[in-house]
């Protein structure tokens, strides 16, 4: 294994980061007259804090871990986006990831033009661990997983995640943007003997707060200040972090809801089941469902009249026919499955 240090592109291992008003001055501020910023007191008129320290602390206390190993984006995907340009020199390195997955990472990949090398998963969407690993070579710079995976919904085997993040030349991101809803396999808690790791999660799926804009990177203190040395100066804005930490400070109120998302889920599993148009529904650890319908085309459309919005799939490797449903409401899901009640294949 290389050193990490060695994996980030020289001109920004090298580059000196932008410095705001407020991070220069040490003391009590009273007066400020540094920022350019208007006096009058409206509760947003200063700058943001820039590095989320108050988001920063909640995290530490909620996920046992050191506020230094915290890096907050503007939502996961610009985290996705600066991840890739911390490490890929474009023109030159590359990045792997595992599709049907999350969309990102390839429109990162080509943004920052590294080339994408996408493997397909197995039919059953667990990791065809071989041929990965015969895949990558000295300009792999990322492997991207996603466990739970979107848009199967299933788990990454943690022995497989293992060895992939202790044999990958490279930095391993796992996308944990569902763990809310399976807390227990989180690979927070051994972050640190991971070198090469960083673990993506967000408040817009099971914290619900997808319009606030708001994703965490959990990584070394050396790679949180590589992130830290490329993001725009005040990428939190002030509304985010008050919003954000009113959030963090009730956990239960999160907990309740991700358990009803979760029987909901399951319901809709059971319920799917029993229509002969549905051809197999696949196993979800998360607030969505992988559907193969005999024809996702038809079904699709049909929904559509009934102004209810699935995700379409079939485009993706290994998931023809396929689409997503998140679980909504009991009412919204209740009107789900009655609008399939009434479909004629
Ligand atoms: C929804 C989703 C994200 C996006 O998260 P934001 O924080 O809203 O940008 C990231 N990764 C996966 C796998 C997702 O499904």
């Amino acid at each position: 294994m290389k050193e990490i240090q060695d994996l980030v592109r020289p001109n920004i291992l090298h580059l000196t980061p932008y410095s705001s008003a407020r991070a220069e001055f040490k003391g009590k501020a009273e007066v400020l007259l540094d920022a350019n910023e208007s006096p009058f007191n409206t509760g947003h008129n200063r700058y943001p804090e820039p590095l989320s320290t108050d988001i920063r602390t909640a995290l530490s206390e909620m996920k046992q871990i050191d506020p230094d190993n915290i890096f907050i984006g503007n939502g996961s995907d610009e985290i996705v986006d600066q991840v890739t340009r911390v490490f890929c020199t474009p023109g030159r390195d590359a990045v792997h990831a595992l599709p049907p997955t999350f969309g990102m990472y390839k429109v990162a990949a080509g943004i920052n033009d590294a080339a994408f090398r996408p493997l397909t998963l197995l039919p059953d969407f667990t990791i065809p661990v071989g041929p990965l690993k015969e895949s990558w070579d000295a300009h792999s710079k990322i492997l991207w997983l996603c466990s739970p995976n979107n848009p199967s919904g299933n788990l990454m085997d943690p022995a497989v995640v293992e060895d992939l993040i202790r044999s990958f030349p490279g930095i391993v991101v796992l996308d944990e943007a569902y763990i809310d809803f399976i807390p227990e396999a989180s690979f927070l808690p051994r972050l640190d003997e991971f070198p090469n790791l960083i673990i993506m999660q967000t408040l817009s799926k099971g914290w619900g707060m997808a319009g606030v804009r708001l994703g965490v990177a959990y990584a070394s203190p050396f790679i949180v200040t590589m992130l830290r040395a490329i993001k725009m100066p005040y990428n939190i804005n002030v509304l985010t972090q008050q919003v954000a930490l009113r959030a963090l400070q009730q956990p239960e109120v999160m907990e309740e809801r991700v358990a009803l998302l979760k029987s909901e889920r399951q319901r809709l599993e059971r319920e799917l089941a029993k229509f002969d148009f549905v051809d197999f529904i696949f196993p979800s650890v998360t607030n969505f469902l992988l559907v193969r319908f005999t024809d996702s085309d038809a079904v699709y459309k049909y929904l559509l009249t009934h102004g209810i919005v699935v995700r379409n799939q079939s485009y993706q490797p290994n998931a023809a026919s396929c689409l997503r449903i998140t679980a909504g409401l009991v009412e919204e899901n209740d009107r789900l499955l009655a609008a399939l009640e009434a479909f004629i294949v």
